[in-house]
C-alpha cells in the first residue's frame, strides 16, 4: 500500500504529476488529432489492469474499482479533455501535429519553449492518471475516468459520448477550469444565428457629391464570453450610428459594409464606403463627434478609438434606398452587449448577445450573431424576438442547434461538499462561480440532469497562447482537493 496522497508531500506529489503530464507534452495533440493520444491513454490505463472503452470518437472510458467495502458509495465521474489548442509565438518553428511541446520547469511555473503549454487541459488528465496510479492510497468508491476529444473545437468528444457512461453515474468533477481556489457551479450555452439577405442595387444619384470610406478601429474586442460586460464598443453597431447620425442632416446611400471576424468575438473594427450630399468636412466632424462620445462613455474601456475618413471616387453601385434601410434597421435592433445580470451575484452575467460579423458580397449581406444564457429558457426567448426582428426587416435565418445551459444548482450536495473539503484544506474559503462561457459540463447534465457537477483546476494562465503557464504550487493542492473529495464521497452512499 503507498503512503495516503493526503499525507503525502507536495513536492513528491506534485513530481509525479509532471511525469505524467511529460509523456502528454511528448505527443502531438491539437484539436481533432487526438488518435495518438487516446491509443497511448488506452494503453496506460489498461496496463495498470483497468478496462478501458475506446469510443467510435476516441473518447477514453474506464471504471476504476472501489475501496473494499466501499462499492455501494455514490459512483464519480473524474473529467477531462485529452486536446490542446496549439500555438506558437512569432517566428517560432512548431508543427502541432508534429512536434512535441517543449517544457520549462521553473521554480513557480511550467512552460514550453516557443508553444502554448496544453496545461489546459493536459494538467487535468496528468493529475486523473496520476489518481488511477495511485488508486490504493485513497478512500474511494466507484470511478469512472472519462477523457474526452475536440473540447476546444465543436466539442464533438462529450456531443458524441454515449449516454450510458453518464446515465448511471451520480457526481462529475470537471478538471478543465483555470483558477485554483474557484469551484465552477455554472456555465452558459449558446446558439449560432446566421442572418442574410438579399441585395439590390442602384446607380448612386449625381447630387450625392461626397463619397468616402469610413474607417472603424482601434478598438478592444475580445471573447464575446468573457469580455461582453467590459464596456466594449461594437463597430458594427457605431458604424450604423454613424450612418444615422449622417440622416440627420443630409442623405446618404451606402456601397458597402463590413466589420467583425467571428460570431464569438467582439467585432473591433469595421469599414463603410458611402456617398451623401454632406461635404466631407462634414462627415469627418461627424465622425470627430463619434470618437468623443465613445471616450466619453467608454471611458478607459476604449481609450484607443479612431475612426478615419478618406475621400474616394464615386462608386458604381449603392445599395437600394429600402435594402439599406431594412439593413440599418435590422442592426439597429440587433441589441450587441450584456442583457441580463444575475439578480444574487451583480458581477454575474446571465445573458448576452454578441453581433459578431457582418459581410456583403454582390449580392448577399450576412449577420452572425451569438446570443448567450445561462438558463435554456432565456435562449429561447432570444431565438423567438430574433427571429421576429428578421420577419420585421425581411432576413432569412438559419439557427444552430443550441449548446445547452449548465444553470446553477443551489442545492448541489457536491458543491456543499466541495466548499467544505476546501475550506477545511486550505483555511479560506473558495469562489463559486458560474462562467458565461459553454463548457463540456453543460452536455454531460444534459445527458444525465439528475448528475451533480463541479468544476475546477489549478492554475493556468494566458490559456491558448504562447505564455501559457502553469502555477506549480497549486498542482498538489488540486489533488488533495480531489482526493478530499473523493474519500468523503466514499463515506457516503448513493
Ligand atoms: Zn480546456
Amino acid at each position: 500500500m503507498s503512503k495516503k496522497i493526503l499525507s503525502q508531500a507536495a513536492e513528491e506529489i506534485l513530481d509525479g504529476v509532471l511525469d505524467e503530464f511529460k509523456q502528454l507534452a511528448a505527443i502531438p495533440r491539437p484539436t481533432k488529432y487526438e488518435l495518438q493520444v487516446s491509443n497511448f491513454l488506452k494503453k496506460l490505463l489498461e496496463e495498470h489492469g483497468f478496462e478501458v472503452v475506446q469510443d467510435k470518437f476516441k473518447n477514453i472510458i474506464a471504471d476504476l474499482p472501489a475501496t473494499d467495502g466501499k462499492k455501494n458509495a455514490p459512483l464519480t465521474i473524474l473529467q477531462a479533455h485529452m486536446d490542446m489548442v496549439c500555438v506558437a509565438e512569432e517566428g517560432y518553428t512548431f508543427e502541432p501535429t508534429k512536434d512535441p511541446i517543449k517544457l520549462i520547469r521553473g521554480e513557480k511555473f511550467l512552460e514550453a519553449e516557443g508553444t502554448s503549454l496544453g496545461a489546459d487541459d493536459g494538467i487535468g488528465v496528468a493529475e486523473i492518471i496520476y489518481l488511477a496510479k495511485n488508486l490504493d492510497a485513497f478512500e474511494h468508491g466507484p470511478i469512472r475516468i472519462i477523457f474526452t476529444v475536440e473540447e476546444e473545437q465543436g466539442m464533438a468528444g462529450v456531443i458524441g459520448l454515449d449516454e450510458k457512461f453518464v446515465a448511471d453515474a451520480d457526481y462529475l468533477i470537471n478538471c478543465d477550469s483555470e483558477r485554483f481556489g474557484e469551484l465552477v457551479a455554472g456555465s452558459a450555452g449558446c446558439v449560432h444565428i446566421n442572418f442574410w439577405r438579399e441585395l439590390h442595387y442602384v446607380r448612386p444619384d449625381t447630387k450625392l457629391g461626397t463619397n468616402m470610406e469610413i474607417k472603424i478601429g482601434g478598438l478592444r474586442g475580445g471573447h464575446s464570453g468573457g469580455k461582453i460586460s467590459s464596456g466594449r464598443v461594437n463597430a458594427i453597431k457605431l458604424a450604423v450610428q454613424i450612418m444615422r447620425t449622417i440622416t440627420k442632416y443630409g442623405k446618404i446611400r451606402m456601397a458597402y459594409l463590413k466589420g467583425g471576424q467571428a460570431f464569438n468575438v467582439i467585432p473591433n473594427s469595421a469599414q463603410l464606403v458611402i456617398a451623401t450630399d454632406l461635404s466631407s468636412q462634414d462627415v469627418q466632424n461627424i465622425c470627430a463627434e463619434m470618437e468623443r462620445r465613445v471616450r466619453k462613455v467608454y471611458g478607459a474601456a476604449e481609450p484607443d478609438i479612431k475612426i478615419e475618413t478618406k475621400v474616394i471616387k464615386r462608386p458604381d453601385k449603392v445599395l437600394h434606398a429600402k435594402d439599406f434601410d431594412l439593413l440599418t434597421n435590422f442592426i439597429e435592433l440587433i441589441h450587441s452587449g450584456v442583457y441580463l445580470m444575475s439578480p444574487e451575484n451583480p458581477a454575474q452575467v446571465i445573458a448576452s448577445v454578441n453581433l459578431g460579423m457582418v459581410s456583403m458580397n454582390d449580392d448577399i449581406v450576412e449577420l452572425k450573431v451569438m446570443p448567450r444564457a445561462n438558463a435554456d429558457e432565456l435562449l429561447e426567448e432570444f431565438i423567438e424576438g430574433f427571429e421576429q426582428a428578421a420577419r420585421l426587416c425581411v432576413f432569412e435565418s438559419k439557427i444552430s442547434t443550441p449548446t445547452p445551459a449548465w444553470t446553477f444548482n443551489p442545492d448541489s450536495k457536491l458543491l456543499k461538499l466541495a466548499e467544505e473539503i476546501f475550506a477545511e484544506q486550505n483555511n479560506y474559503a473558495p469562489k463559486i462561480s458560474v462562467v458565461h462561457v459553454g463548457l463540456e459540463t453543460s452536455f454531460f447534465v444534459k445527458k444525465n440532469p439528475k448528475l451533480d457537477v463541479i468544476s475546477i483546476g489549478t492554475t493556468n494562465e494566458n490559456i491558448h497562447s504562447p505564455n501559457e503557464r502553469l502555477h506549480l504550487d497549486t498542482v498538489a493542492p488540486h489533488v488533495k482537493f480531489i482526493v478530499g473529495m473523493l474519500e468523503k464521497i466514499s463515506a457516503t452512499t448513493a
